[in-house]
């Protein structure tokens, strides 16, 4: 039985400096524990939603933006026991990883030397830890090195887009896939680089035909003009059950697939 937790549907600038919607990105219990881009508030948002980050194996982070990795310093302190012992993996972007451009590496000397392995990988490199396969997928963003990931669980793959905008042949590498993670910044008819936008995602959803596609991401403008709305739009036109990552939401699968949302 494959467990995620979502820990907010926030992205973007704006978003993430006024926390209306979380940005604590989302945990995967299977083989392993993986945390996919603990951005502002992961570690928090953790613990009140019943997860124990202390128990973490794994981090994937996506690309070289706060709203995706602010938290891996508290988290690489929770997987190492308060850096007393020796666990746990940080992989990520070249960008996040190494640092490149105007970014340096975010996972300081004094981390490392408290992590199992510290990997960067680029779009199309796979990896194995302790049996979970993961591979790094393409993407089009400010943060030219991002990737986004497919996680091989027991029960099926899960895909995340990470940040980035269309281009031709994207959902390919997505397909297969039991669940489809979005990250949509905008909404329909209102268009940025690097980003999805509704129209963007709709047409994925439908190529891909996952059992369960899940927005986040949702950027300011997004939410103002109401994130439900282009949720049921999303759902409506391609017949796709279309949930919003809000905080608390559980998905399970193993032969059946099933969610939850928060219960308060
Ligand atoms: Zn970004």
């Amino acid at each position: 039985m494959v467990k995620m937790t979502f820990l907010g549907s926030g992205g973007g600038r704006f978003m993430t400096i006024t926390q209306k919607r979380g940005t604590g990105g989302f945990y995967i219990e299977d083989k392993i524990k993986i945390h996919v881009d603990p951005g502002p508030g992961a570690h928090l948002r953790s613990i009140q939603n019943g997860l124990d980050p202390r128990k973490t194996d794994a981090l994937l982070i996506s690309h070289c933006h706060t709203d995706h990795f602010n938290d891996v310093p508290i988290m690489v302190e929770s997987m190492t026991g308060g850096m007393l012992k020796k666990e746990g993996y940080v992989i990520g972007s070249k960008s996040v990883i190494e640092g490149r451009d105007e970014f340096a590496s975010i996972i300081f000397p004094y981390y490392r030397k408290n992590l199992k392995d510290v990997l960067s990988l680029s779009a199309g490199e796979n990896l194995d830890i302790k049996g979970q396969k993961i591979q790094a997928l393409k993407t089009k963003h400010s943060d030219p090195f991002a990737i986004g990931f497919k996680i091989y669980t027991d029960s099926g793959a899960i895909s995340y887009t990470s940040d980035t905008e269309y281009f031709k042949g994207i959902e390919e590498q997505y397909l297969g896939s039991r669940i489809m993670i979005l990250n949509v910044t905008r909404p329909n008819g209102d268009k940025i680089p690097f980003h999805l936008a509704t129209e963007d995602a709709k047409n994925i959803v439908k190529r891909v035909n996952p059992e369960v596609a899940v927005i986040t991401h949702i950027g300011y403008k997004m939410h103002l003009k109401g994130a439900e709305e282009e949720r049921h739009y999303i759902q409506e036109s391609t017949g796709i059950k279309t949930l919003i990552a809000d905080e608390g939401l559980k998905i399970y699968m193993n032969g059946q697939l099933s969610y939850q949302e928060k219960v308060e």
